[in-house]
């Protein structure tokens, strides 16, 4: 996709973040591959004013133009999933109420439901505590989506990846969703957690429509 449609889907996902819940005001940023750079949210402005020329060009060390706003303080682990992992194109990072809980109480998301497979493995991790904006978090989270396409960030929120920027988005709202359940199982006080071997059935069953389609 050409770098001005990017842009503006930076824009209108950057909305739709506030309007779905996902994050409020200014809390989550986003951010896509573009060439061998990524354009990334704008730290300070209220997405609701946001528009294209607004979103910062980065290269993936967190290098822009002076001319530009200044890259969402996150531009760490966003440039740092860009180049530990050739295969994503967009990142979505937010701080949902319920995936924020599990991270705060440093639980990760296990296999309570078959549909955590959605994140590609068997569980969805929880990236150690590093203070916001450091690479210190950015090698936690490069760690934690190693085979992952989602994890939690311990006293802070939820990342999710993808190939697209719909598909990360609409990943961050199913994984949001599954944390969601999960607090409400943990309330019944009742987990039953599927097996390795019940896990790799779904893993593989995914796999196999992910390629008809
Ligand atoms: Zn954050």
């Amino acid at each position: 996709m050409p770098e001005p449609m990017l842009r503006q889907q930076l824009c209108d996902y950057a909305r739709k973040l506030n309007s779905s819940g996902l994050s409020v005001g200014r809390s989550g940023n986003l951010s896509v591959r573009c060439g061998d750079d990524c354009l990334i949210t704008p730290s300070g402005v209220d997405y609701q004013q946001l528009s294209a020329d607004d979103i910062v060009l980065i290269d993936l060390h967190g290098q822009g133009s002076e001319k530009s706003l200044q890259a969402s303080s996150e531009w760490h682990f966003h440039c740092g999933i860009y180049r530990s992992r050739s295969d994503i194109q967009a990142v979505v990072h937010a701080h949902p109420t319920y995936c924020t809980s599990l991270a705060c109480s440093h639980r990760t998301i296990p296999a309570f439901h078959y549909m955590v497979a959605v994140a590609g493995g068997k569980d969805i991790p929880l990236a150690p505590y590093a203070l916001f904006g450091t690479e210190a978090l950015s090698a936690h989270v490069s760690k934690a989506l190693q085979q992952r396409q989602a994890c939690l960030l311990a006293n802070h929120g939820m990342i999710a990846i993808g190939e697209s920027l719909p598909s990360a988005f609409n990943l961050a709202e199913e994984v949001e969703t599954l944390a969601e359940q999960y607090c409400e199982v943990l309330k019944l006080g009742t987990e039953n957690i599927l097996s390795d071997e019940q896990m790799q059935q779904v893993l593989d069953k995914f796999h196999d429509y992910g390629q008809r389609v």
